[in-house]
């Protein structure tokens, strides 16, 4: 037997996950065409070329005019021109109007919009365009979008250091900004342990059950950016888990398993890693998750990746992944690695018996804008993290009664870190 060991905090873990990350750092950039960019860090600030937008232009289809040549609602004005979006106008002509269409550029001397539902348009034999009917009192400035309202040229619209979403794909767009210095994709190798595992698809043997870890981590890592090498499953064996180790290690920064991180004979990952590298077994006090690995494993030119190895039980694979896999490599990556600090909402359960770990209840938001539990949260019930929306941070051994508020973190907002 085991003695019991003393739990590691969740915070105590992410310092350390931090620290050990440091030295593994991710530097290498590589210049990417913004539209592959997606999802990748930002390795250089990204500067505005240009004022946005270039230049004044309209937010409405209708009418640029003077506010002076409208004194009174009724006034009538020639219209001299017409300006669709993206071809600049004439000056404007004193006490004329000028038909223009949402985006395009403002004349010289026009100093309003009329939206085109406050505007007749009225025959005029004397003018190609007719004239046009005022049906209200223009304020100067109505209706323009100015030049540079929304950047000015030369500020700094996204910076080094932040995960490229798709608004900011258009902001750099916007700039005038083609192409991206991106941190290099990290590479990740993931690996199953376990002689039970088997892939769906394949009839199941007696004993056994299919390996969800596998498309979970793997599809995770695929959502953090990373470059994914799958090594499939590894069975409880140290010569095996030793081999798997050393493959993983060759051209990658990060090894993630799953499994046989617990104390049971079965249980390879901790020999077979201490033979190849170093690795630290720890207990978190956390629930799900508990038993998880952080070492590093060498590679034959003296460097070394690094390893996290995960529980088994699958949602504990998934949470722990969420909270320590994330943190970890946004590390590696140079991001904020402090998790996401959860938003309060009102329990619309009660938990009467709160573990001594911290624990991450799996909760869906109700109509009501209350949380509503999971019946089920055993560590090894899938259903509950498809279920829910985010997971409730409860302190050790805090209770929960109907109406307290929470901490409330969403899954989309933990996946997509
Ligand atoms: P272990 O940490 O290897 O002792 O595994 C703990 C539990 O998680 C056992 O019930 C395993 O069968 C299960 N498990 C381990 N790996 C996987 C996996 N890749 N997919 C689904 N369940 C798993
Ligand atoms: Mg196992």
């Amino acid at each position: 037997m085991n003695a019991a060991r003393p739990l590691l905090s969740l915070d105590d873990a992410l310092a350390r996950l931090v620290e050990g990350a440091a030295p593994h750092r991710i530097t290498q950039t590589e210049p990417l065409s913004s539209f592959d960019a997606l999802g990748r860090v930002l390795a250089a600030d990204v500067r505005s070329l240009l004022d946005v937008p270039p230049e004044d232009n309209t937010a409405m289809d209708g009418y640029a005019l003077r506010a002076a040549d409208v004194p009174s609602a009724g006034a009538l004005l020639p219209v001299s021109q017409r300006i669709p979006a993206g071809v600049p106008g004439r000056p404007l002509t004193t006490g004329t109007a000028a038909r223009i269409f949402t985006g395009g550029q403002m004349p010289a001397g026009a100093d309003a919009v009329v939206m085109q539902e406050q505007c007749e348009a009225v025959a005029d034999n004397h003018s190609e365009f007719g004239a046009v009917r005022v049906d209200t009192v223009p304020a100067r400035g109505q209706w323009i979008r100015l030049r540079g309202e929304d950047v000015l040229a030369d500020a700094v619209v996204l910076h080094a250091g932040t995960r490229l979403t798709p608004q900011a794909l258009g902001m750099a767009a916007s700039v005038g900004s083609g192409t991206l210095t991106v941190v290099r994709r990290p590479r990740v190798a993931v690996f199953s342990t376990g002689d039970e595992l088997m892939m769906p698809g394949e009839p199941l043997r007696p004993g056994a059950i299919y390996n969800s870890n596998r498309f979970t981590l793997r599809a995770l890592l695929l959502s953090a950016g990373c470059a994914v090498q799958d090594l499939g499953i590894v069975p409880d064996r140290l010569d095996a888990t030793r081999a798997a180790l050393r493959e993983a290690a060759t051209g990658n920064d990060l090894i993630v398993t799953c499994g046989g991180v617990s104390v049971g004979d079965e249980d390879h990952l901790k020999p077979a890693a201490q033979a190849e590298g170093e690795l630290q077994n720890w207990q978190l006090a956390i629930k799900p998750g508990k038993p998880l690995a952080f070492g590093h494993i060498r590679r034959g030119d003296g460097t070394a990746a690094l390893l996290l190895g995960l529980p088994g039980n699958p949602v504990s694979a998934f949470v722990t992944w969420l909270l320590c896999g994330t943190t970890l490599l946004r590390a590696m990556q140079g991001l904020p690695a402090a998790l996401p600090p959860g938003l309060p909402m009102r329990a619309g359960f009660d938990w009467p018996k709160p573990d001594k770990r911290r624990e991450f209840l799996r909760v869906r938001i109700a109509a009501d804008d209350t949380l509503e539990l999971f019946a089920n949260q055993s560590s090894g019930v899938l259903t509950s993290a498809v279920w829910a929306d985010g997971l409730v941070d409860n302190p050790p051994g805090q209770g929960i009664a109907r109406g307290d508020s929470v901490r409330f973190m969403p899954l989309a907002g933990l996946i997509a870190r």
